[in-house]
């Protein structure tokens, strides 16, 4: 009864989206977006839902997701992936899932950079990996360059990276891509990257996925999700693109955790990702409004807000509130007191960690936006 699953407590983003919603909060706290769906793809997906298909896919997904996805990898970031390469999952999670499953041994150490999005460590550690932890600070959340060579030794078998990273929004640039590239060649390891958030850098940043760096591509299995490029984050569609060596293993955890995923699903997405490039392209215009708007509201309210280039989210100081208590207590408080939910950034680290930050979703209608921040001016 005190299995590593047994002893963890329920997700941060799920018990504070339970919270807000018995209090009727402005949820700016679990990563959804809202007023960002593309119509015609929800169009679409009533039009499969009528034709089907509506039984077992491959487990590898649908040829023409594959398809799209090989496409989308070469039109947006230069991937020359074949649709063998790809394989679609039940959203990014169960990717990650499958690739920490399928590529670690036990004793494997895993390098992962904290803050960290809160289902890796649970998964490493279930599959036997070591994890190997190196701290971003803010405000700029730099790559810590002798700390992350540091934690890099002969047992290292994979690091995890995510960029533009949850919860601090960290875009990594060409020089830290480049460095851990390096490490990866000298350490003879490979690394699963998080690109969820692939099309939403701001303020003219551009994503590099590591993959497309020399050498990189058979050393990276990179992920992706459906969910994120199209607003639609219940569709949990996501997928895995690496080289045939990376990828069988992968695959053979994949067919024991899910095995597919909905083929009306896989339709859309791929009809969606060949026809909605206006969208996928114009979101991080919209997301960096959002993300001013959100930030401005916030300082009118006393915090101190961090700068961010990518992802849903900004973080928060709010050091300068005198609040007493820390971050856990302080997101608990602002959702049913003030009516606004957040998230604690502690939840996004192991052990010791800032206890003043919280995070705020700024994918959301210039409504929810305003309504959360009029709220919290008038509460501090
Ligand atoms: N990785 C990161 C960094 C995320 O923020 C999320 C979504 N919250 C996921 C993975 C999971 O994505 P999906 O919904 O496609 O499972
Ligand atoms: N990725 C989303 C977030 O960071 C939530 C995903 C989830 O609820 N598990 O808020």
């Amino acid at each position: 009864a005190n299995s590593l699953f047994a002893t963890c407590g329920t997700t941060i983003f799920e018990t504070m989206s339970r919270l807000a919603n018995t209090h009727d909060a402005v949820n700016l706290g679990q990563g959804f977006p809202e007023g960002l769906e593309p119509a015609a793809l929800v169009d679409h997906l009533a039009q499969c839902a009528r034709s089907g298909p509506h039984q077992y896919p491959s487990m590898m997904g649908t040829p023409s997701l594959r398809q799209a996805v090989a496409a989308h990898e070469a039109h947006y970031w230069g991937t020359d992936a074949r649709p063998d390469e790809v394989m679609v999952t039940s959203g990014a999670t169960e990717a990650l899932a499958a690739c920490l499953f399928g590529l670690i041994e036990p004793g494997d150490e895993v390098v992962l950079i904290e803050p960290l999005y809160d289902s890796y460590l649970p998964i490493v550690r279930r599959a036997g990996g070591v994890p190997k932890l190196v701290r971003i600070e803010p405000p700029h959340w730099e790559l810590p360059r002798e700390a992350l060579a540091a934690a890099f030794g002969p047992r290292t078998r994979l690091m995890l990276l995510n960029t533009p990273t949850n919860p601090c929004g960290k875009v990594f640039d060409a020089d830290e891509m480049a460095f851990v590239a390096q490490l990866l060649e000298r350490h003879d390891a490979i690394a699963i990257c998080d690109e969820v958030y692939e099309h939403l850098t701001f303020d003219g940043r551009r994503h590099l996925s590591l993959a497309t760096l020399p050498g990189m591509r058979g050393r990276t299995v990179k992920v992706g999700s459906a969910g994120k490029i199209f607003s639609l984050t219940g569709w949990k569609v996501g997928w895995v693109v690496a080289e045939a060596e990376l990828l069988a293993p992968i695959a053979k955890a994949h067919q024991y955790l899910t095995f597919t995923t909905a083929p009306a699903l896989q339709e859309t997405v791929a009809w969606g990702l060949g026809h909605l490039r206006d969208y996928v392209e114009g979101l991080a215009g919209v997301l960096e409004r959002r993300r001013d708007r959100l930030a401005a509201g916030l300082v009118r309210a006393g915090f101190d807000v961090l700068p961010t280039g990518g992802s849903y989210f900004l973080t928060a100081d709010f050091g300068g509130l005198g609040f007493n208590g820390d971050d856990m207590t302080f997101c608990r408080h602002i959702t049913q007191a003030a009516g606004v939910a957040a998230i604690p950034v502690s939840a996004f680290y192991q052990g010791a960690a800032p206890s003043h930050f919280a995070r705020f979703c700024f994918a959301k209608t210039d409504d929810a936006i305003d309504r959360a921040t009029g709220r919290l001016e008038k509460f501090f």
